[in-house]
């Protein structure tokens, strides 16, 4: 037996019994099915009933010739191997039997192992043929499933409830769904294929979604979200992250888009009552603090020590108050874009100077220093801003800067001019901050408690104020600290 032969059927057509008989005892000892046909009539009658991979093929033959059989053959099955058996005299009619379409041919008389020879060759042709059929219907399945795949994903991305556009390192949109389509007003025959500036009318959005898709922010998490308003109250969300390759390189940016539009309205909402609140409790407020200063100096020497102590904490507490509905008025000021509103040139030198005199009696009054160093060279560059929010800044960093430095510290206050920057820094050699609340006392209400600032009242909005007024003024706050050693704030604002 061989294992590449074995119940493979072969054909044999010869008019010669002798050959018929010898090739079927030859190809059955290595394990062939060996089908007989004496012509070619009862070759094409088996081969219609079923199918035979391997024929063996005799040329001359009464009836049907070789030639005509081979040529029928090839319509019936194209895949059926022929082999022609001839003899030397008809070796041209062998050739011309190749031309059209057998796949080999045997010279008569043939010994055995040339006939296996041949016969194997052609098994192994049809394997090849049987393998290359595999293959291709392996990779026609894997395409398909790949075909099935991108429709399904098309499908969920189509369906997404949030907007969701893809861009190429170029910042060409390549992809949007329909949600993005709807939050933008974008008309639905608009393809897509063309730079972002062609489809949202936003500056500062098509800047970051550029930025992203060149891979200018490959930190995800750094990515700051961009909010834009689209006119008759309609605001969105749009957050971006890069679509990065095998090789860490940036192929483009995935976009994230929702319609928070209500989210503003009831945060203005929220604004509006706070602001209205606040407002209506400033002026009694203001009132029972006053009241409360007279009766304390009224009854300095007459009411026992323990009335005026009682009188002197509800003081304290009303001046909290009073000073948390003026941080609360100033947020919602700022939220209403109404405090930086005022824009004019500023000369800082007179703005610190005046700050720090105003605040120099209460760091004096703690023993503290509160040093202003200004450049001695050119004069500072004039900042084009607010008066009031820059007051409120610097007004608010240095009076934490002497409530959180213990009696007996120092302040400086310095200012210069870096780049195209405004940079002012307040430093202290107070408690410091540690590292892990940095980014918090920027939140609201958020205060550092422990047993060094128990005894310190405040409001926890100063810095939220700072923050804000800043970012309006298009600039950013930075601190550095040392628990134990002092802060610096630092504000940088564009010149
Ligand atoms: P408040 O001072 O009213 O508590 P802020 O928003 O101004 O609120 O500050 C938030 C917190 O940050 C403070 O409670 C304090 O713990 C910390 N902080 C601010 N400035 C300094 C500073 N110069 N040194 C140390 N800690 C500070």
């Amino acid at each position: 037996m061989d294992p590449q032969l074995e119940a493979v059927r072969v054909l044999v057509v010869d008019d010669e019994e002798s050959i018929r008989e010898g090739t079927d005892r030859i190809l059955s000892r290595v394990g062939c099915h060996v089908l007989k046909a004496c012509n070619g009539a009862e070759a094409l009658a088996i081969l219609a009933e079923h199918p035979v991979p391997i024929v063996l093929l005799d040329m001359k033959m009464p009836g049907l010739d070789g030639l005509e059989v081979l040529r029928r053959i090839r319509v019936l099955n194209p895949e059926t191997l022929v082999i022609v058996i001839t003899g030397y005299a008809t070796l041209e009619t062998a050739v011309t039997a190749m031309k059209d379409g057998a796949y080999d041919f045997i010279p008569k008389p043939f010994d055995p192992d040339h006939l296996l020879i041949v016969v194997r060759r052609a098994t192994e042709k049809l394997r090849l043929v049987e393998e290359t059929r595999r293959v291709n219907e392996e990779r026609r399945l894997t395409l398909t499933d790949l075909h099935t795949e991108k429709s399904r994903l098309r499908t969920i991305i189509e369906s997404l409830p949030n907007g969701m556009a893809v861009t190429n390192h170029m910042g060409h949109l390549v992809l949007m769904n329909a949600a993005f389509r709807r939050l933008f007003a974008l008309d639905a025959e608009k393809e897509a294929g063309r730079p972002i500036e062609e489809y949202i009318a936003d500056e500062g959005f098509c800047t970051l979604v550029r930025e992203i898709s060149e891979g200018r922010h490959l930190d995800a998490e750094d990515i700051p979200g961009y909010e834009l308003a689209l006119g008759e109250e309609r605001y969105r969300m749009a957050e971006g992250r890069p679509i990065l390759g095998e090789r860490q390189d940036c192929c483009g940016a995935v976009i994230s888009v929702v319609d928070v539009t209500s989210l503003k309205l009831l945060d203005r909402l929220k604004s509006e009552f706070v602001a209205k609140v606040s407002h209506e409790l400033r002026s009694p407020l203001s009132t029972i603090h006053e009241q409360l200063a007279v009766v304390l100096s009224d009854i300095m020497d007459v009411a026992p020590e323990s009335d005026q102590q009682i009188l002197a904490r509800a003081k304290e507490k009303t001046f909290g108050l009073i000073s948390l509905i003026s941080d609360l008025l100033d947020l919602s000021r700022i939220e209403a874009g109404i405090l930086c509103r005022q824009a004019q040139p500023v000369q800082i030198r007179d703005m610190l100077n005046s700050v720090t005199s105003f605040l120099r009696p209460r760091a004096e009054a703690k023993g503290q220093e509160l040093v202003l160093e200004l450049p001695s060279g050119p004069a500072l560059p004039v900042v084009f801003a607010d008066p009031l929010a820059l007051e409120s800044i610097l007004g608010n960093l240095v009076t934490n800067a002497i409530t959180y430095t213990p009696e007996g510290g120092e302040i400086r206050v310095s200012a210069d001019a870096v780049g195209k920057n405004l940079r002012i820094r307040v430093k202290d050699t107070g408690l410091g901050i540690e590292a892990r609340y940095l980014d918090r006392i920027f939140e609201r209400f958020f205060r550092v408690r422990n047993d060094m600032t128990r005894h310190i009242t405040g409001t926890g909005l100063g810095l939220p104020i700072v923050k804000e007024l800043v970012g309006a003024l298009q600039g950013l706050v930075e601190v550095e600290s040392t628990p134990g050693q002092g802060s610096t704030f630092t504000v940088l604002l564009p010149l």
